[in-house]
């Protein structure tokens, strides 16, 4: 291990957002090409928004994912507790220090007067800014004060000046100071603030890179001056730039999906899933888009991140998945399925184990035509219901009407599938060819065979070859629908 030391540290505060996840996949693979270390710490310092459920999502999710970290909930390390509120203690003691050291000091003003100022400079159209009323207070009337428990806040004390930020995305960024409030450490109620505990995590964790999305760069020059007032040396930053809809206003609930549990639910394949969040910002070569983990974690570097914001493609994504599909093998398919397929509630586990083969053959016809796992279930829908009672779909129905001779040419189709039984004849190529001869002996057309047949096996107005199908539901099973579609079809 080097002494590159990457984290995340997202609040426990909703469900896990793409944003978060794509935010962890590059600084874990930042680290584990390198052979640094990848850190996971939670953030719950807003105690009112922060729900132990969220926090096992998000641990859940990135394990999903196939990212792993070093040290953090559930695997312990070094710096432990690795749970922002556990750490409240460090926190103290570094509050005092820059308190100490004058870098920051005491603000008595209640929150009403804070309103009026805030009112007073909305009316005046300058943006509202604390006016540094209690900046200049007597130290020792500060302590008096704070022992007789007046009720205060600890605010940083911004020195005059410029911060620049070398960050490794953006490049040079500079932050007037004049832009900066004395922005607040610690609360009234002795909570602290993000800005705050951050920096005092990463010192200790002894964080050396930190990438995070791009709406935290504001915030960077106060860390970065909370470094230097503790004498520390700031860590490196990189900011990624935002995930935008293809509204290309920042992703949002409004233009489509946020959160990993969508995506999971609607059956996006995991690879596809990370393959498509490491393309938000970053390119393998310009060309090629299909990569997996391992060519990522080899190839990405931060500085290859691009500034501009990162369009997030809805339709790109959901070629991929169909992509990633295509490519598995049919028995990595099978356990992805199996979830989707148990939901719904045609199969468990064990039933698949004793079925194996057939199964994969279920999915071998399927696997070309899907885009996405959730798909599936209705497509298969027919395999899994009772042979004598079969859902005719209305379109099904009404195609397999049109033909007068129906029952007579599934009565006669019946008894040519019995003696290819008897033949050993019933590959699926087989059989599709023998219908196509079966059809055009009899000078009919194919739909006159066709439709009613599917309608009797499948129930649906199209899908997949019925050769296939037969096989599938093997002979007994054809026989039952059949007889059953003579007599509902009349
Ligand atoms: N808790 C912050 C967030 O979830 C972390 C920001 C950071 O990485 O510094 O956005």
């Amino acid at each position: 291990m080097t002494d590159l030391r990457v984290r995340i540290a997202p609040s426990p505060t909703g469900t896990v957002h793409l944003g978060l996840c794509r935010t962890a996949l590059f600084n874990w693979a930042y680290a584990r090409g390198r052979g640094g270390a990848f850190i996971l710490r939670v953030e719950d310092t807003d105690r009112t928004r922060s729900t132990a459920e969220s926090e096992e999502k998000i641990l859940e999710g990135l394990r999903w994912l196939g990212i792993d970290w070093d040290e953090g909930p559930g695997v312990g390390g070094p710096h432990e507790p690795y749970r922002q509120s556990e750490r409240s203690d460090a926190h103290a003691l570094v509050a005092a220090e820059v308190l100490a050291s004058g870098h920051a000091y005491r603000c008595f003003c209640t929150p009403e007067r804070l309103d009026e100022l805030r009112a007073a400079q909305e009316a005046k159209k300058e943006t509202p800014r604390y006016d540094q009323h209690c900046r200049d207070l007597d130290p020792g009337e500060s302590d008096r004060r704070a022992a007789a428990g007046e009720a205060h806040v600890l605010r940083f004390r911004v020195p005059e000046g410029e911060t620049l930020v070398r960050d490794l995305v953006r490049g040079d960024v500079r932050f007037d100071h004049g832009e900066i409030d004395d922005w607040i450490m610690v609360r009234r109620t002795g909570a602290p603030t993000y800005n705050f505990v951050v920096v005092c995590d990463d010192i200790d964790m002894r964080i050396s890179h930190v990438f995070r999305g791009e709406e935290h760069l504001v915030n960077t020059p106060k860390q970065v001056l909370l470094y230097g007032a503790l004498g520390r040396e700031a860590p490196a930053f990189g900011h990624l730039p935002l995930m935008l809809g293809t509204d290309r206003k920042k992703l949002s609930k409004r233009t489509g999906d946020t959160a990993l549990g969508d995506y999971i639910a609607k059956g996006y394949p995991r690879e596809a899933i990370v393959n498509f969040l490491c393309l938000q910002g970053w390119a393998l070569d310009g060309e090629t888009e299909v990569f997996d983990t391992e060519t990522f974690v080899k190839s990405f570097d931060i500085t290859d991140v691009q500034k501009a914001g990162a369009v997030f493609d809805p339709k790109k994504f959901l070629w991929l998945s169909g992509d990633t599909i295509r490519r598995m093998p049919i028995g990595e398919l099978l356990t992805a399925v199996t979830p989707y397929l148990e939901a719904a509630g045609m199969v468990n586990p064990s039933g698949i184990a004793a079925q194996r083969p057939w199964f994969e053959q279920l999915m071998e016809g399927e696997q070309e035509r899907i885009e996405l796992f959730s798909e599936l279930p209705g497509r298969v829908r027919p395999f899994f219901e009772a042979d004598d009672a079969v859902t005719y779909e209305e379109a099904a129905e009404k195609n397999a009407r049109k033909h007068e001779a129906r029952a007579e040419h599934l009565s006669a189709f019946l008894e040519w599938l019995e003696e290819r039984s008897e033949a050993g004849e019933f590959e699926t190529s087989e059989l599709s060819a023998g219908m196509k001869a079966w059809v055009k002996e009899r000078g009919l057309k194919f739909p006159a065979l066709f439709q009613p047949l599917r309608c009797a096996l499948t129930g649906m107005p199209g899908g997949r070859d019925l050769g296939d199908c037969i096989t599938l539901l093997g002979l007994e099973r054809c026989r039952t629908r059949i007889q059953a579609a003579v007599s509902r079809l009349i």
